[in-house]
């Protein structure tokens, strides 16, 4: 009998392409996605603990389908790194809580599920997997319907940073065979994806005490050579280590798209020092002189934390000096959060509240004009775009992004879904530019 599952997904990319993993995995044992979770067979929430808001969000979305439990008998599950951190206690605080599933428990979800269905019990399974199998891609067996695609091609983090939860509910580096990821990009290319973001949180790490693999750069050489692909990605890169070799990538690979994602999270050495983050101001700074200089088109985004236990005055101006120096195309900006089990959690010196908050408004308040100007600055300018569907706002619209990984909206016909057509840009607004197509003659 078909059966339905909805899966509500805080956080990053990682957990969005786990839930579509889940998904597909899921299809296997006969249940189809649901966005309604009124009728869902099955609710399970896929959390996040890298900040404490979302890991907030869990309990309250947990409150919300208590009673679907009472009414329909849903099956209610937590899977990801809320899962992953609180295992059994999550069923102990949450008495209608079925199923708890770890980072590395993903493939063993339909089997969980059957064991659950049949004998009733309760589930947690939060092992950290040693082999690497939940690793393992899942194809969906029919063609997507869709533009691009994510490809996991390393898991867990081995860097330590003091203020982050990642290596403790992701577990240690680990990355994939390239003949794995090489089978499965090819798969998608023939499938119809027109791009691929390669995912992890290190990713220019690829292959570190894996005997005898490749490169990063050379996995994305061979990935370039991909017939059907038209773009390549990745996602996120450590300053550290950025090596000479993927700097050239960016003028060599004509697949590649011109945008790093490059987070420096402060510009005081002493607070980056006490972060553990392996690199000064000046080095970052040099970093993306390298970058600008191997390709002088590249957009660079990154990540930044402000209110770190000590953060002075003096270190957050240093963070502004930097953000004026690089002049980023987007910032993604954070108020420090305690994570307990991290080292900084320990850490004196902590920041008030209210003054994180005014550090963070000054810095989002710089970071827009930047990147309102960035925008602007591409009025009149012809770029390339991916076609990757019908615009949000209005129906007569479609919507894509540049090869800089800036959204663009320009009225046309769906036939354009998965087509790469050049757009003039009109305006550019905080967070989208605004096109008209090209047409032939025009
Ligand atoms: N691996 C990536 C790196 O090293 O840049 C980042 C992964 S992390 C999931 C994404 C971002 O969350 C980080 O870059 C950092 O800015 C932010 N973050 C992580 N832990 C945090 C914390 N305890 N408080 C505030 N922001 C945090
Ligand atoms: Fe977290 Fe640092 Fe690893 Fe990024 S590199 S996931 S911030 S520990």
């Amino acid at each position: 009998m078909q059966k339905r599952v909805y899966i509500e997904t805080y956080g990053c990319q990682m957990n969005e392409h786990d839930t579509e993993r889940i998904l597909s995995l899921l299809e296997g044992v006969n249940y189809l996605e649901t966005k309604n979770p009124g009728e869902a067979d099955f609710i399970l929430i896929n959390t996040c603990s890298v900040r404490e808001k979302p890991e907030h969000k869990v309990y309250s979305a947990l409150g919300r389908y208590k009673c679907l439990k009472e009414k329909r008998g849903t099956i209610i599950g937590v899977a990801g790194c809320v899962a992953q951190q609180e295992g059994d206690r999550l069923l102990d605080r949450v008495p209608y809580l079925d199923m708890v599933i770890g980072t590395h428990a993903i493939p063993m979800i339909p089997q969980l599920l059957q064991k659950k269905e049949v004998s009733g019990e309760r589930v947690c399974e939060t092992s950290f997997d040693q082999n690497g199998q939940y690793l393992k891609a899942v194809l969906p067996e029919k063609p997507l319907d869709k533009v691009k695609s994510y490809v996991t091609i390393m898991q867990g983090c081995d860097h330590f940073c003091s203020f982050c939860i990642v290596p403790y509910v992701r577990g240690r580096e680990k990355s994939r065979s390239s003949k794995e990821i090489m089978e499965e990009v090819r798969s998608l290319a023939g499938m119809g994806v027109r791009e691929v973001c390669l995912l992890g949180q290190n990713v220019n790490g690829y292959g570190k005490g894996c005997e005898g693999e490749i490169r990063f750069s050379e996995l994305l050489e061979r990935i370039n050579e991909i017939e059907g692909l038209q773009r390549i990605r990745f996602t996120t890169s450590h300053p550290k280590d950025l090596s000479e070799d993927l700097v050239q990538a960016f003028s060599k690979l004509s697949k590649l798209c011109e945008h790093i994602h490059l987070p420096f999270q402060s510009g005081s050495d002493e607070v980056l020092k006490a972060m553990h983050r392996g690199y000064t101001k000046e080095s970052y700074l040099e970093k993306i002189d390298r970058m600008k200089k191997a390709c002088p088109s590249i957009a660079v985004t990154a990540d930044v934390i402000v209110g770190f236990p000590g953060e002075e005055e003096e270190d957050f101006r240093q963070t502004l000096d930097l953000i004026e120096k690089v002049q980023f195309d987007d910032l993604y900006s954070f108020k420090y959060s305690p994570r307990k089990g991290t080292r900084a959690a320990q850490f004196k010196d902590k920041v008030e509240e209210k003054v994180k908050q005014e550090r963070l408004s000054i810095l989002q308040e710089i970071q827009k004009e930047v990147t309102l100007r960035k925008n602007q600055e591409l009025e009149g300018r012809v770029v390339e775009v991916l076609v990757e569907g019908q615009s949000k706002q209005n129906t007569q619209d479609v919507t894509g992004r540049t090869r800089s990984n800036k959204v663009v909206n320009f009225e046309g016909d769906l036939n354009l879904v998965g087509k790469l057509v050049p757009v003039r840009i009109i305006q550019g607004y905080a967070h989208s530019l605004r096109g008209e197509i090209i047409t032939h003659g025009a």
